[in-house]
């Protein structure tokens, strides 16, 4: 875990130094859970957020895209049940002064047991070799069944207590299982207490009455709103999809986990209105569609998982997670939500418009289900850096620090180098990247020596460096040199759009998930 959490470290530490990924307001020292994006940053942030638009938007005939204002009237976040509802538990450690959700105290709780249980089937994998039985050993040893026992109750209690808002509750499971706080290392904690996350600002000046408004805590909302307006002008018939990227903010109890858990984030969500009745049929499917999407970048499948909610929200009737290996575990990076009509009925409600959909086939109208994909843009991106970070020892005792970044994501996918300053090589290469610039992002680079331009283009994850050297100015061929086998060849300039191309292209990846 320890080793864990040093990779981690310095994961951050390349995201800055690389220009992915800065503090807010840096040189004032940051601010707590906001974050920047650097050069390169910005770059593979636009490719995650292109891949997803396109796989809703060009692949699906019937999803089409929104961009709402992060302002809305105030009456959408009653509506919505945000002002009363949108709360996080959270307790206080006296003696460190800290503050922590108690609900990720007790979810971190069990995730202490799975790694129990998890580490002593290792040892008897070790011990066993090729004769271990895993699921036998599971059901029949007496530590893993009583780790698996005490999770299993711990997991119905505070299942319970969410289930029934009952803070008192929360507070004594903390109690019980002597979890004690990281920082002070006591269990003297402070009620449970609910806290609003919405961010509150005043629009208008006093004189003429000001009023509140909140800064979105999703972007969904935007999407209800907007039923009417897209069903009626886009000809929409059921079931249908709006998508949209766009920001969303949040009053974070605790700022932890780097780009994990911001302040201020960006989402990428989709609503699917769905006839009735049919909407576990689409949960279902969309939970496939989704993981397709995460598993066609090659990361492994082994590091997602679903995690079915403990707590449905009163209006929804199926919700899960996807989760995606991270070095602090797996976490949430996505949440798929079938949330019934509770949306487009509320808004009904205080809107007192009629937002319903006229099914010529039932000849009969009725307000549309909802299924939501909702995911996290810097949690994609966290995921994409933790797995794409590799330090490698090299043949001749040197290491080399690689992000093996999905080509079609890298910031930067071609870089040029002439291989010395002089005798027209620099023009030379200007003169390829005149020509590929058009088609994919290329980046000109003389200082240093090769070997020193391959390790930095290695540490921006960019896929291909080109030399041009003497001979490029005989017979116009350069070596290309690949970032994940560092193997090079010989190439003719006229070739280097078709070899490239299709690999960094966002469609490759398209391609996988048609
Ligand atoms: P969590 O339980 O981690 O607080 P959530 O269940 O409240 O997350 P949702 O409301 O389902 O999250 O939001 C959908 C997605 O938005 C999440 O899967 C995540 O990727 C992203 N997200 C939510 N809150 C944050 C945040 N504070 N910082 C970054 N991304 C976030």
């Amino acid at each position: 875990m320890a080793q864990q959490e040093d990779v981690f470290k310095k994961i951050v530490s390349h995201c800055k130094e690389y220009g992915f990924v800065f503090p807010s307001s840096d040189i004032y020292d940051g601010l707590g859970a906001v974050y920047d994006y650097g050069q390169n940053g910005v770059e593979l942030k636009n490719n995650i957020k292109q891949y997803w638009w396109q796989s809703m938007v060009l692949l699906h005939e019937n999803i089409v895209g929104i961009d709402a204002a992060i302002f809305m009237h105030p009456t959408t976040w009653k509506a919505s049940g945000h002002v009363d509802a949108f709360n996080d538990p959270l307790i206080d450690n006296r003696d460190s002064k800290k503050r922590y959700r108690a609900d990720v105290l007790i979810e971190d709780q069990l995730a202490k047991y799975d790694e129990k249980i998890q580490k002593e089937v290792e040892k008897a994998r070790k011990r066993f070799g090729d004769a271990f039985d895993e699921q036998q050993f599971r059901t029949t040893n007496a530590r893993v069944l009583e780790h698996q026992q005490r999770r299993d109750a711990l997991h119905e209690r505070f299942s319970k207590a969410l289930n029934d808002n009952n803070l008192e509750e929360l507070r004594q499971i903390i109690l019980d299982e002597e979890i004690v706080c990281p920082i002070s290392g006591t269990r003297n904690w402070t009620e449970v207490r609910q806290f609003n996350l919405m961010f509150k600002t005043e629009v208008g000046s006093t004189a003429e009455g000001a009023s509140t408004i909140y800064l979105r805590p999703e972007t969904a909302q935007g999407i209800f709103v907007n039923y009417l307006n897209v069903q009626k002008t886009g000809r929409m018939k059921l079931p249908f999809g709006i998508a949209q990227i766009g920001k969303a903010f949040r009053n974070e109890i605790v700022a932890r986990q780097f780009i994990f858990r911001m302040r201020e984030f960006e989402q990428m969500e989709m609503q699917f209105f769905v006839k009735p009745g049919t909407e576990l049929e689409w949960f279902q499917r969309w939970k496939q569609t989704r993981m397709a999407w995460h598993q066609a970048l090659g990361f492994g499948a082994e590091n997602y998982r679903f995690h079915d909610h403990d707590k449905l929200a009163h209006y929804a009737n199926a919700a899960t997670d996807i989760e995606f290996h991270m070095p602090f575990g797996f976490k949430e990076v996505e949440g798929i939500h079938s949330r019934t009509n509770f949306d487009l009925s509320q808004h009904a409600k205080y809107s007192g418009k009629k937002i319903e959909y006229f099914d010529p086939e039932e000849n009969a109208s009725y307000t549309p289900y909802v299924i939501e994909t909702s995911i996290g843009v810097d949690r994609m991106f966290l995921s994409v850096m933790c797995h794409s970070y590799c330090e490698e020892q090299l043949p001749g005792g040197d290491t080399r620090v690689v992000l093996r970044l999905p080509a079609a994501l890298a910031p930067v996918k071609l870089a040029v180098f002439p291989l010395t300053k002089k005798d027209g090589l620099p023009e030379k290469a200007q003169e390829i990247i005149r020509d590929l610039r058009f088609h994919f992002n290329c980046k000109y680079e003389e200082k240093d020596q090769i070997g020193k331009r391959y390790r930095r283009m290695d540490a921006i994850g960019c896929p291909y460096c080109v030399t041009v050297d003497q001979q490029t100015l005989e017979d116009d061929t350069v070596t290309l040199r690949d970032r994940d086998t560092m193997e090079q060849r010989r190439v003719p300039i006229a070739d280097l759009r078709a070899i490239i191309e299709d690999k960094v292209s966002i469609t490759s990846l398209l391609r996988k998930i048609e």
